[in-house]
């Protein structure tokens, strides 16, 4: 997993598009629902309880949407859902034991379903920006704006942003919801609760599992480490490698990444690329001896910043850096490997 960081100057950009989003449409669809008479199931009850927790007035429900929208305390927002679902309905909304426990369950994300609609946000709006101009806002604005272009759940897929030939907008990232869409619909359209992601992460190895693994904008990028198991020093320089290994260091999110994305399965495919750099690692060292530098006219910087590139990569820019720098620095600590 690799955390993203966003600049605080992108970020105030960020949600500020996505506070007047909110504004603009979702808040918008509450309140039609809310003086819509007709096609809601048990009205009275259901019209209580988004007052109670969306607010009383038109001013105090756009701004707890807004907080719902752009706020990062997702845990918060979660405990003040249940608390008020609970005492309006006496039982847990992810947790209807009867039938009509979860007729109401499913009536309630239904309505947050139309109410939030994240499929709505793939064509987005335009809306005013801080400038005064109007933006399109959308999903894929989004994705670009967070500058992420490899997975941060995987670090091997790249997702790729561009504008197709009749001018539309395409992306090959899926937005991940942290927290699933179907246990916290009222999450949907939180920008903190969509991470961008590969395919294979979103649909293939997550599906709809609501565990808490690693959170690519809360949890830091060594929280998880892979690593090679080496017995003694020799191992090294040996042809043996067979297999790498996760470290998930007894953080039980880390192992649930580890678990959900199938880490441990699908690293094995990268095994060549470690065999390389442990070759590398063994040349340089051979190299401090000169000959290769006499014969190619190369210093050692050269060599060093042309097969160790990806130290000065970033991880959320180019796939498989996260699994040779951990390497890497795991054979520091063993060879001493100097510039
Ligand atoms: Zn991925």
């Amino acid at each position: 997993m690799i955390e993203i960081r966003i600049n605080s100057v992108e970020r105030k950009r960020i949600e500020a598009l996505h506070k007047e989003y909110t504004k603009k449409v979702i808040a918008g669809r509450l309140e039609k629902i809310l003086g819509d008479k007709t096609g809601v199931q048990n009205k009275g009850k259901v019209l209580y309880f988004l007052q109670e927790l969306f607010g009383y007035t038109e001013r105090d429900r756009e701004k707890q949407l807004v907080y719902f929208c752009i706020s990062d305390e997702l845990e918060k927002i979660i405990g003040i859902f249940e608390k008020r679902f609970f005492d309006s309905f006496g039982f847990q909304f992810r947790d209807a034991k009867n039938e009509e426990q979860k007729a109401t369950a499913e009536d309630i994300a239904y309505i947050l379903n139309r109410i939030f609609y994240y499929d709505g946000f793939n064509a987005g709006s335009r809306i005013a920006g801080q400038d005064g101009e109007k933006h399109v806002w959308n999903r894929h604005r989004y994705v670009v704006a967070t500058k992420v272009k490899v997975c941060p759940y995987c670090n091997r897929q790249y997702i790729t942003s561009y504008e197709s030939k009749d001018g539309t907008e395409k992306t090959t990232a899926d937005v991940d919801h942290y927290y699933p869409q179907s246990a916290y619909p009222y999450l949907q359209m939180n920008i903190y609760n969509m991470i961008p992601s590969c395919n294979i992460c979103n649909s293939k190895t997550k599906g709809s599992k609501d565990e808490r693994h690693l959170n690519p904008y809360k949890d830091s990028s060594d929280s998880l480490l892979f690593e090679v198991l080496l017995d003694n020093i020799d191992m090294m320089y040996s042809s043996e490698i067979e297999r790498i290994a996760v470290n998930s260091r007894g953080n039980p999110k880390a192992i649930a990444s580890n678990e959900v994305f199938k880490l441990d399965e699908i690293y094995q495919a990268h095994i060549e690329d470690v065999k390389r750099l442990f070759f590398h690692i063994k040349e340089y060292e051979a190299f401090k001896e000169d000959y290769y530098m006499k014969t190619m006219g190369l210093d050692m910087g050269n060599i060093f910043s042309l097969w160790f590139d990806f130290l000065n990569d970033s991880p959320l820019e180019k796939p498989l850096v996260k699994l040779k720098r951990d390497v890497f620095k795991q054979l520091e600590t063993y060879c001493g490997i100097y510039k």
